[in-house]
């Protein structure tokens, strides 16, 4: 799960990380009374999306006259950015925030390390809006230091880090606490990203967050309802939404093959062979091993609704999982919203034969595989051939 930039500031500051003062706005008005407070200001588009700066989501303001001129334009409009795609994102709130002269800008991330099975810290002395250029023509320029999740975070460690951004003396212990709150708020939150970019070193000497990023673990939600609640569904896909609704393992990916497969793994190793076979999967969909006739229906509504979508792969183990349950499912869908693109079905396991009959009885134009290649196969042609 993402949160805005305003929250991420909020749980950061809770965790002792120094931010400026803010306050988000929702109309110009209200921007023009928080810039108030501050004089000189920044106003900055809150949508899940990085970016903004360069997209012109991020405006200085000298006064508040000017603060509540950017906010009316800013308001309303589909920002787009780098990472937001040609449509862009609709801004609905503004973060009014105190404007900081920075010296210089710093990167800085904690992340989940998949090699060492544990945390990285991911520092930059370049920060700021060309990281992405950084990281890709002076990938040296980009320091990661490993933490152990069991041992935590060690003072020398922020030595080590402090001494790759070149702080020294008291920034560096001040580097250690923010390096230390971050670290905790992951843990503690369940995070699997806390980011700040930049980092700034203002002219009186102090490191603030000017901005910041944080992702959750979407599994560790119901242990903190205070971080659930700082969801915004109207950021996310609705199909997106739609499959957290009947608790659908649901992900949009960029190809033109809808998957509906049971088990997680199942779901990788049939993305994987849709492109062994030249396809690309529209989608990751795990309807899990509890599917209802309910839920697998929802799961052909999300798939169907989806313009990308050429040709619909079923691929089904069945075990707790039952093939009839499943058919069942296909059925139902079918009748209520119509089958609109082709349907390939591979039914194994617990109670096949039941499940290839309900198929066969309704007369649905369904074309079945023999296995997972031959599946893979004949969805790709399905498709409109390998891409
Ligand atoms: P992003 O482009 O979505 O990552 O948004 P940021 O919040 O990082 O803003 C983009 C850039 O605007 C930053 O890298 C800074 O260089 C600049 N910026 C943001 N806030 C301030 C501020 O308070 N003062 C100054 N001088 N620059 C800022
Ligand atoms: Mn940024």
């Amino acid at each position: 799960m993402k949160i805005h930039e305003y929250q991420a500031k909020e749980l950061l500051g809770a965790y002792g990380v120094p931010v400026p003062g803010g306050q988000i706005a929702e109309t110009p008005e209200e921007a023009y009374e928080a810039a108030k407070a501050y004089g000189r200001c920044v106003v900055k588009a809150q949508i899940h999306s990085g970016g903004r700066g360069k997209g012109g989501g991020v405006k200085l303001a000298a006064t508040p006259e000017e603060a509540r001129a950017i906010a009316e334009a800013m308001l309303g409009m589909r920002l787009v950015t780098k990472q937001t795609g040609p449509e862009g994102k609709p801004v609905r709130k503004v973060l009014v925030t105190e404007a900081a002269e920075g010296e210089k800008e710093y990167y800085l991330a904690v992340a989940v390390d998949n090699e060492t099975a544990g945390l990285v810290i991911i520092v930059s002395a370049e920060g700021g809006t060309e990281i992405e250029e950084t990281a890709a023509s002076h990938p040296e320029r980009i320091v990661r230091v490993p933490v152990s999740v069991y041992e935590g975070f060690h003072a020398y460690e922020g030595l080590e880090v402090a001494r790759a951004l070149g702080l020294t003396g008291a920034l560096r212990s001040a580097l250690t606490g923010i390096l230390q709150g971050m670290i905790r708020l992951f843990l503690e939150k369940d995070c699997s990203l806390v980011e700040i970019n930049p980092l700034v070193l203002t002219a009186e000497g102090q490191l603030l967050a000017l901005d910041a990023k944080i992702n959750f673990d979407n599994n560790g939600l119901l242990r903190h309802s205070d971080v659930a609640a700082l969801r915004d569904t109207g950021e996310e896909d609705p199909k997106e939404v739609r499959a957290s609704e009947y608790d659908l393992n649901y992900i949009r990916l960029n190809g033109n093959i809808g998957c509906l497969v049971n088990g997680a793994g199942l779901a990788m190793a049939t993305m994987d062979i849709i492109q062994k076979f030249g396809g690309e999967p529209a989608n990751f969909l795990d309807v899990g091993g509890s599917a209802t006739t309910e839920r697998v229906t929802a799961a052909f509504e999300i798939l169907l609704s989806d313009p990308q979508v050429k040709a619909i792969m079923v691929n089904i183990f069945g075990g707790i999982m039952k093939c009839d349950i499943i058919a069942e499912g296909i059925v139902a869908a079918a009748r209520t919203i119509g089958m609109t693109v082709p349907l390939i079905v591979r039914l194994e396991g617990t109670n096949v034969e039941r499940g290839r009959e309900i198929l066969k009885a309704s007369g649905l134009a369904v074309i079945s595989a023999e296995d997972m290649a031959d599946a893979a196969r004949k969805a790709v042609n399905a498709a409109g051939g390998a891409l």
